[in-house]
């Protein structure tokens, strides 16, 4: 459940890891909700080291139980954006052939 006030994460409860995705803004005048993160220049859809991230962190935790959490009570987890940044978790990933690939 979004509290739609305080920083937001997806995270992965098994492994209690997770990235960091910002505050989160409601919908408004027929304008989806997103998220953003608040020291970051671009917005989040634009934000590709971001996007790398989920991309590997889906990659990583394909069918552990994920989902969004409000960062404020995850004290105990490891999140990208805040425990570590953005760059050191995407550094090398992917590796070998499967870069650049269409598939
Ligand atoms: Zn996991």
């Amino acid at each position: 459940m979004m509290n739609g006030y305080g920083e937001s994460a997806f995270v992965c409860d098994g492994c209690q890891v997770g990235v960091l995705l910002g505050v989160y803004t409601e919908p408004h005048n027929a304008k989806p909700g997103f998220f953003q993160l608040a020291d970051a220049v671009k917005r989040n859809w634009a934000n590709q080291p971001l996007s790398k991230s989920i991309w590997k962190f889906l990659a990583h935790h394909t069918g552990h139980p994920v989902g969004i959490r409000d960062a404020g009570g995850l004290r105990d987890y490891l999140l990208v954006g805040r425990d570590d940044t953005i760059e050191s978790y995407i550094n090398g990933w992917p590796s070998g052939a499967e870069e650049g690939s269409p598939r």
